[in-house]
């Protein structure tokens, strides 16, 4: 037997605590005293009565309860489709936006591109405009020389000696028109080269006028994208701040789930808890048979012999071995043996082959309470005893079958089932535990269980 018992059975055995076993089946020697024990059996049948109708209370309480975790369950899912929904919808958005920042990126580039282009442009112009100086400036050398040439060899007056030297008159107009030429060509090349320096710088003026436009333009893209990567953070911050809220919900929701598992297994005790308590009733009823059955027979040998003829083992060992095998098992706090945690064992198990008979443990006769299949205790045997005026409850677990139906007198060494491996165990063993009074479960702080090894011989 494992721990799971102590927890499921601590509850529905809470209710044993108000009722109590004290018919004496035994013991019962007088009319007065059988008397007496029917009232109390009836008292008790009472009792386990008004018992009954509080674990349905309790029952019908925490049914609500699983009601209120449901639909509490169900407005968390929904929180959590809607921010599902949300985020899926963030996520988009970030995809969109950075769709919309790779494009700015693009552009950026683009326009870098063009103003690169437009900086070597400017450069080029920049060295035709030197080059252009340049020319003019030589052209300006040359015209200079020559006016210098013509003033040091004597200055207009030696030029007009160089016209009139003449040798005819044709010969002065050539020579006038050459010179005329001269001047005039020297001129002209002048006019032109500053034209071209004008023009080139026109150029220049232009495409940086341009080249200011298209850097504008560049400032405006970057500020967007500045504009549109704070945009994309505002959703990515959405997203986290959603995705918190998600994760918050789903631990609420597994906590739910958990309270509802709880709740549910809740619901199957208190069911267990009403099938004992039933049980309970079945059993004090036979006891008040056979208790009125004593007293008809008594009434009828009135004539009073021997008063004295049951409690036949009065004096003798209590209780005997429940079966023959080896203690594997002993009763009180272990280490268990795969997950190293320690629990409660609420009784001894005493290893035996599959089929070994079990036999029912407490002296004279008892009746039999319980007798039916449990998740944790497998086939199992619960049968009160009434000894020397204490009242005893043992219980045999795991039995491959059962013998005994509940309502049934037992005696001391009768066969009640035999040993097996059914419910919580690992393999054939018979789990036996002896509680005072009444079956208060197995957990450690309330159970009435104690260790049969101080009551076995
Ligand atoms: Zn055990």
């Amino acid at each position: 037997m494992k721990k799971k018992l102590g927890i499921s059975l601590l509850i529905a055995l809470m209710a044993f605590g108000t009722v109590s076993f004290d018919w004496n089946l035994v013991s019962a020697q007088t009319e007065e005293d059988i008397e007496q024990e029917i009232k109390e059996l009836e008292n008790e049948q009472l009792q386990l009565g008004e018992q009954k109708k509080e674990v349905q209370n309790n029952k019908s309480e925490t049914e609500e309860k699983i009601e209120e975790n449901l639909n509490e369950q169900a407005s968390v899912q929904s929180q959590i489709d809607s921010l599902d929904q949300q985020l899926s919808d963030t996520k988009a958005s970030i995809s969109a936006k950075q769709g919309e920042i790779d494009a700015t990126n693009k552009e950026i580039n683009e326009l870098t591109a063009q103003i690169d282009e437009l900086t070597n442009q400017i450069e080029q112009l920049k060295e035709e405009i030197e080059v252009l100086l340049e020319r003019i400036t030589d052209r300006e050398e040359l015209l200079t020389e020559r006016l210098r040439t013509i003033q040091r060899s004597g200055g207009a007056l030696r030029y007009l000696e160089v016209l009139l030297g003449s040798k005819s008159f044709s010969d002065f107009i050539s020579r006038t028109a050459a010179v005329n030429i001269m001047m005039d060509q020297d001129k002209a090349i002048l006019e032109s080269l500053a034209n071209d320096k004008k023009e080139v710088e026109n150029k220049k003026v232009t495409v940086e006028s341009n080249k200011k436009d298209i850097e504008s333009k560049r400032q405006d893209v970057e500020d967007n994208k500045v504009a549109l990567e704070g945009q994309k953070n505002e959703l990515v911050a959405l997203e986290n701040q959603l995705d918190e809220q998600m994760a918050e919900r789903q631990i609420l929701l597994a906590q739910l789930e958990e309270e509802h598992h709880h709740l549910e297994q809740y619901v199957i005790t208190l069911e267990d808890e009403q099938r004992f308590l039933a049980q309970q009733e079945e059993a004090a009823k036979k006891a008040q048979q056979i208790a009125e059955q004593q007293l008809a027979a008594l009434s009828q040998k009135t004539e009073g012999t021997n008063t004295n003829a049951s409690s036949p083992n009065a004096g003798t060992g209590n209780f005997i071995w429940p079966a023959s095998g080896s203690r594997t098992s002993n009763f009180g706090w272990r280490v268990h043996p795969i997950y190293f945690t320690k629990n409660y064992h609420g009784g001894v198990d005493i290893g035996a082959p599959q089929g070994t008979p079990i036999y029912s443990s407490g002296a004279g006769v008892g009746v039999v309470s319980t007798a039916e299949y449990h998740p944790s205790y497998g086939n199992h045997v619960m049968i009160v005893n009434i000894i020397d005026g204490q009242t005893y409850v043992t219980n045999y677990a795991h039995m491959s079958s059962i013998a005994v139906s509940p309502g049934q007198q037992v005696e001391q060494g009768q066969v009640i089932g035999y040993i097996g491996s059914t419910g919580d165990s690992t393999g054939p063993h018979l789990h036996f535990e002896i509680h005072l009074n009444r079956y208060l479960g197995v957990n450690p702080n309330t159970t009435n269980a104690v260790n049969p090894i101080n009551y076995l011989p």
